[in-house]
């Protein structure tokens, strides 16, 4: 039987975030990444977007670590020289309803501590990207895009430096809370036991099916689980006319198709929202048309066949189609009923965003 301090399980962006959180604060810490490489579920399934934190109700986990997790992630990246862009945002309203919308989202943002907000007029707006359409828009300088992948490796390098060890394709099968430690079992090439003091399940769509394999844990505690696919589409053959990400009003289930940038230039447009069973990344190509048209609400100008299927990532949601989104359900010891079993459901978006002050968070709820 292996002994250590915490095990992580999930080499995501959340779990390496937690596993370097703990790290720094001199714990003995271990990854275990079913997969060959860091990342390979949502981590690398997303828009790759610095969030300000205009969405989430005022007092959420969600606005508050998106918020805290912001102004960490942009001073963590020039500290560690990582690539990002605060190209800045605007959320476009295209009739009067989708005016009075954008009023009560920069109130909401501004209870969320969102700085530099400004709502704009059609006139600006069309000064600041001469293709865009609409009546007004709410004018976001903090929003911004970051590779993603890059900042994994130097979550990574942090922890490593301290001590941890990040294990791949060692999937964690089966655990038991035996007193005061956890006991896990592995698969993969060299199956093993583990006794740890600290568990933590940040293992991302498949935190639910963790914990149901973790003998001692209250059923109850497991939320149910929903899986919102969104679908991106990229842009063939023209150059986007657009220097901001393009956002229109939030639609039922996620924050509209929008328009999103990587650090080369590259355009793509989405994720919309498809509710599903199971999972599967393919994109159907028929979901283009909706692309189309809601694209052109606010572009007009988007030629016909430019848009390709690109691909695809699912939100892990506590709520299903017809409930509001529900906060980020990170579970410690109060709630999960074991003094070192810590297990984190719904890390949807901002996850990235927040991924700094969630391992903080989630330090502290486990060494005390
Ligand atoms: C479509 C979409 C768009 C998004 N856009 C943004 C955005 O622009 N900005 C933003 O801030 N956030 C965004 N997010 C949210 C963000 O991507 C997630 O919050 C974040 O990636 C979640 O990371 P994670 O580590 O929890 O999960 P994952 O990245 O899925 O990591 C979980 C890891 O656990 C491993 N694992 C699972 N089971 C086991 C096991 N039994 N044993 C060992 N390992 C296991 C998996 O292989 C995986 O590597 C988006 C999410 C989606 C779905």
């Amino acid at each position: 039987m292996i002994k250590v301090e915490a095990v992580v399980v999930g080499a995501g962006v959340i779990g390496l975030a937690v596993a370097r959180a703990l790290a720094l604060r001199n714990c003995q810490v271990l990854v275990l990444e079913k997969e060959g490489v860091i990342g390979s579920g949502t981590s690398s399934r997303n828009s790759e977007i610095i969030h300000a934190g205009l969405y989430y109700t005022p007092g959420s986990l969600k606005a508050r670590l998106c918020v805290s997790g912001r102004h960490k992630l942009y001073q963590y990246c020039e500290q560690r020289r990582l690539a990002y862009r605060r190209c800045g945002k605007l959320v476009v309203a295209t009739d009067a309803n989708e005016d009075a919308y954008l009023v009560r989202l920069q109130q909401q943002a501004n209870a969320n501590g969102v700085e530099e907000l400004e709502l704009i007029g059609a006139s600006r707006m069309k000064s600041l990207e001469t293709q865009l359409r609409g009546t007004s828009a709410l004018l976001c300088p903090h929003s911004g895009i970051i590779d993603s992948h890059s900042l994994m490796l130097s979550y990574q390098a942090d922890a490593e430096a301290e001590g941890c060890m990040v294990a791949m394709r060692t999937p964690v099968m089966a655990g038991a809370f035996v007193g005061r430690t956890i006991q896990l079992c592995t698969g993969g090439p060299e199956p093993a036991e583990l006794e740890a003091d600290i568990a933590i399940n940040s293992a991302g769509l498949d935190a639910w099916g963790l914990s149901s394999q973790m003998s001692g844990l209250d059923r109850r505690t497991i939320p149910p689980r929903y899986l919102a696919k969104g679908n991106y589409f990229t842009l063939q053959g023209a150059r986007v006319p657009f220097h901001h990400l393009i956002y229109p009003v939030p639609e039922p289930g996620g924050l509209g198709i929008h328009l999103t940038l990587d650090l080369a230039g590259q355009a793509r447009f989405g994720p919309d929202v498809e509710w599903v069973n199971e999972i599967n990344y393919n994109v159907d190509p028929g979901r283009g048309r909706n692309f189309y048209t809601l694209i052109r609400r606010y572009w007009p100008e988007l030629g016909d066949g430019s848009l390709m299927p690109a691909y695809s990532g699912i939100r892990p949601r506590t709520t299903g189609p017809h409930e509001k989104s529900a906060d980020f359900m990170i579970q410690g010891p109060s709630e999960t009923g074991h003094p070192g079993y810590i297990a984190l459901y719904g890390i949807e978006s901002p996850g990235l965003t927040a991924s700094l002050a969630i391992g903080d968070w989630v330090a502290k709820l486990a060494l005390g």
